[in-house]
């Protein structure tokens, strides 16, 4: 892999935005360097003034837990704001493509089209592993993205690790793994690997198993190469001051998190036993997240009636290899409850 090969030229040529809280990072009593409103805010808090743009102190943390430099983490507005980064970072529109093995999480799609970059594909296996004599197929010499989702989403499996590491090995690209379901699977991170392949890109969030994604966080780590073109390209306060000191506090409570991922795999686990139960469910698909892939006699006719019982699932039926197929976040247990009365309510009106 040549890194100065991958770059678009306008990035590589790019002047970056310098932020008055850039320039400046010593230590100041009268701020009115950054034309903001020293009066202060109607609420009683310090949101009138920028805020840090590299958000440092959350880097801090997550160095130490990931055993990695700050400077190999990138901080965004959800890791779909790293997505679209890799995109204009990477890809020139009209010229260059990128990889998706389908099912998959659909914003890489979304990023490329936005972005006026091809898309090449290469389907996932019967068992949803990667099919690497057809990604090898697709692939040619201006592909700058391959985007493996492990574990997948729709369909909860975790992809073969070491496969992915020898196509890492001889790829030409940025390969993105991207784990946001993680938390929720016994496989080890990729984020070890960064020191081995200067070409990878681990896409982290808060939104699933922290819980928390409604502030927006997503976390990208790379080589330090890599993270600085990130920074480059990336808005100068990406993440906003309530949202950094929201993911501080979360950090400092780990356990309670722990403890919740620990819940959830229980509720998986007791969901796909009763699921496995119903008559008109044909397949269980094993997870390693927050979410189950269910193949049923008639997912249209099941997503309604759900719909009308005022529970929302997703139809995935549509989806490539996904026919009959819903997707199911994995609730409290209150929840999953309620849900398996109505599809045994489905199961007693439809089926019997
Ligand atoms: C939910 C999800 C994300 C998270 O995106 P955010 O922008 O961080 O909320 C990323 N990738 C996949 C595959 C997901 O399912």
């Amino acid at each position: 892999m040549n890194l100065e090969k991958l770059v678009r030229e306008n990035i590589k040529k790019l002047t970056p935005y310098s932020s008055a809280r850039k320039e400046f990072s010593g230590t100041a009593n009268i701020f009115l360097d950054a034309n903001e409103n020293s009066f202060g805010s109607p609420i009683q808090t310090n949101y009138h003034r920028y805020p840090d743009p590299l958000q440092i102190k959350i880097k801090e943390v997550a160095a130490v837990w990931n055993e990695v430099k700050t400077s190999q983490i990138f901080i965004g507005n959800g890791s779909d704001e790293a997505i679209d980064l890799l995109f204009r970072i990477f890809c020139e529109p009209k010229r260059d493509n990128i990889l998706i093995c389908p099912p998959t999480y659909g914003m890489y799609e979304v990023s490329a089209e936005i972005n006026d970059v091809a898309i090449k594909r290469a389907n996932l296996t019967e068992n949803f592993q990667l099919d690497f004599a057809e990604i090898n197929r697709q692939i040619d010499e201006n592909t700058k993205l391959i985007f493996f989702c492990s574990p997948n989403n729709p369909t909860g499996n975790s992809l073969n690790r070491n496969e992915i590491l020898d196509f890492t090995k001889n790829s030409n690209g940025i390969v993105v793994i991207d784990e946001a379901y993680i938390h929720f699977s016994s496989e080890k991170s990729f984020v070890e690997e960064l020191r081995n392949f200067p070409n990878l890109v681990v896409l982290k969030t808060f939104s699933k198993a922290w819980g928390l994604a409604g502030l927006r966080v997503g976390l990208a780590f790379a080589s330090e190469e890599i993270i600085g073109l990130f920074n480059k390209v990336k808005p100068p306060y990406n993440v906003s001051q309530i949202a950094q000191e929201a993911i501080l506090e979360a950090l400092q409570n780990f356990e309670t998190v722990e403890k919740t991922i620990e819940k959830i795999i229980l509720e998986r686990e007791k969901l796909v036993t009763n699921l496995e139960s119903l008559s008109f469910v044909q397949k269980v698909f094993p997870s390693d997240a927050n979410f189950i892939l269910v193949k049923t006699t008639d997912a249209n006719s099941i997503y309604k009636f759900l719909l009308d019982e005022t529970i929302v699932v997703r139809n995935r039926n549509s989806v490539e290899l996904c026919e009959g197929c819903l997707r199911i976040t994995v609730g409290t247990e209150e929840e999953n409850a309620k849900l398996l009365e109505k599809l045994k309510k489905y199961e007693e009106s439809f089926i019997h």
